[in-house]
This record gives structure tokens, C-alpha cells and sequence, in this order.
């Protein structure tokens, strides 16, 4: 299937920012913006997917513990899903996966023509540990879906022009992932999410990053690190997805 030219969609009319070519390929999805809140609250979740017509209430939602492991949610039966996990596998057409951040990297994976999809989320502990590599090679081995069929996009997240780091964090990625400037280390975390998302076999012009820091944007995004990880300002963003949207 051609893919075409990725579209991102940031702070939208309806605060929900999206990637167009997920919808292309009957994905709905999205990035909620702090206009809905908090999204570690169900009722935040709730209002935001059903503004965006999603085909259920909430959104399952992992207890997410910064590794490399991941949930399937197959057709049919429920039972026995793990409760904690970094992310989303699916096939089952309406059902909504989900996965919440502020800083770390959200992403998306899909097969071109949308008969399996994830959602997943890795900060520099998960890409340290493969998430993304981990999570092709779990579409191959669930789905039979070949990393040249897959797509992604990864969204807002901690920039490198914001995401300062010690040595002892720096010195387990290339050098090329990390900017000096002023005596300091920075990391992209972004440029490290497609470096291993090609090296697990996507084309490169498969794999779209945002452009968009959510430390900097405090009018659109939490940030973990600029909030200090307390307080009223404190908050956390959702990403969804669902198979079979219209
Ligand atoms: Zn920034």
C-alpha cells in the first residue's frame, strides 16, 4: 500500500492532535492537548474520546513501568490481558488502547492498511531497552505483519532542545542522539525512536517525528520535567488509537 506523505495535525480546533495518515489508513487516533485535562482521570479520558466519536468510553489504559513490555488485545477473548505494560497491540476493530505521557515519546505503529495497530510509550529507559525494535518484531510474531508494512509517528514529546541529561544516561546512546551545548548534554529522543524503528525494518520514509517539545509548549502539552512531576500543573496526556474508524 502507498503511504502517503505524513501530515501532522498540531493543536487542532479540538485539541486532539493527530497524524493524518493514520486516519488514511481507518485508524482512529490521537494526542490529547491539556485543554481536556488530565488524563490520568477517567473522566478527562472519557470526554476527550467521546468529542472524537471513539467507539468506546474509555480507553484501556496499562500501569505503565517504563520497560519493553507489551500487551496483545486480540479478536475476541479478554481475559488474561496483562495489567502493566509500555504499550498497545491490537487487532480487534472498536476496541480503544491507550497509553498516557508528559515528556516521554508517544508512538504509533500500524500496518499500511490497518488490520493491526499499537500504541506505545518509551521514554529513554524504553528505547534503552528496545521498545520500539521489540514491538515490530512482536507484529511479526502476532500478526504475521512484515516491518515493511508497518508505518509510524512519534509525537510531541521532550525535545533536544529541552531534554538535558547526566553523562551516565547519555553515554548508553550514539553519539550522534546527543547535542552539546554549553557544557551540557541533550538528548533526541525522537532521532532515537526512528533510528530504531528503521533498524527493526521500516522504510525510513515510513516513520514521521514531531517536531513539537512539550517542555517548551506549556499552553499545549504537560511536561513532567517542567512541572517538577507535582503539583496543580501537573498532568498527563493520552494516546489512542482504535482499528476501524470511518
Ligand atoms: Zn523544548
Amino acid at each position: 500500500m502507498p503511504l502517503s506523505e505524513p501530515q501532522e495535525v498540531l493543536a487542532p480546533a479540538d485539541g486532539v492532535c493527530r497524524d493524518s495518515r493514520l486516519r488514511g489508513a481507518g485508524l482512529g487516533h490521537g494526542f490529547t492537548t491539556r485543554v481536556w485535562g488530565d488524563m490520568r482521570y477517567a473522566r478527562h479520558r472519557q470526554a476527550a474520546l467521546a468529542k472524537v466519536g471513539a467507539p468506546e468510553l474509555d480507553a484501556r489504559i496499562l500501569r505503565q513501568v517504563h520497560g519493553n513490555r507489551t500487551a496483545v488485545l486480540r479478536c475476541g477473548d479478554e481475559s488474561g490481558l496483562p495489567t502493566q505494560g509500555d504499550g498497545w497491540l491490537t487487532d480487534r476493530p472498536g476496541a480503544v488502547i491507550g497509553v498516557v505521557v508528559a515528556d516521554c515519546l508517544p508512538i504509533w505503529i500500524w500496518e499500511r492498511s490497518g488490520k493491526a495497530a499499537g500504541v506505545f510509550h518509551a521514554g529513554w529507559r524504553g528505547l534503552d531497552a528496545d521498545l520500539p525494535g521489540l514491538a515490530v518484531a512482536e507484529f511479526a510474531r502476532t500478526f504475521g505483519v512484515k516491518p515493511k508494512d508497518l508505518a509510524a509517528w512519534v509525537g510531541p514529546h521532550a525535545g533536544a532542545c529541552c531534554y538535558q541529561v547526566g553523562p551516565e544516561v547519555a553515554q548508553r546512546f550514539p553519539r550522534e542522539i546527543q547535542h552539546l551545548r554549553g557544557g551540557k548534554i541533550y538528548l533526541d529522543l525522537g532521532a532515537d525512536a526512528r533510528r530504531r524503528l528503521v533498524a527493526a525494518g521500516l522504510s525510513t520514509d515510513a516513520v514521521a517525528v514531531s517536531s513539537d517539545c512539550t517542555i517548551c509548549r506549556p499552553s499545549l502539552y504537560y511536561s513532567f520535567r517542567r512541572e517538577g512531576g507535582r503539583g496543580p500543573r501537573c498532568g498527563q496526556m493520552l494516546a489512542f488509537l482504535w482499528l476501524g474508524a470511518s
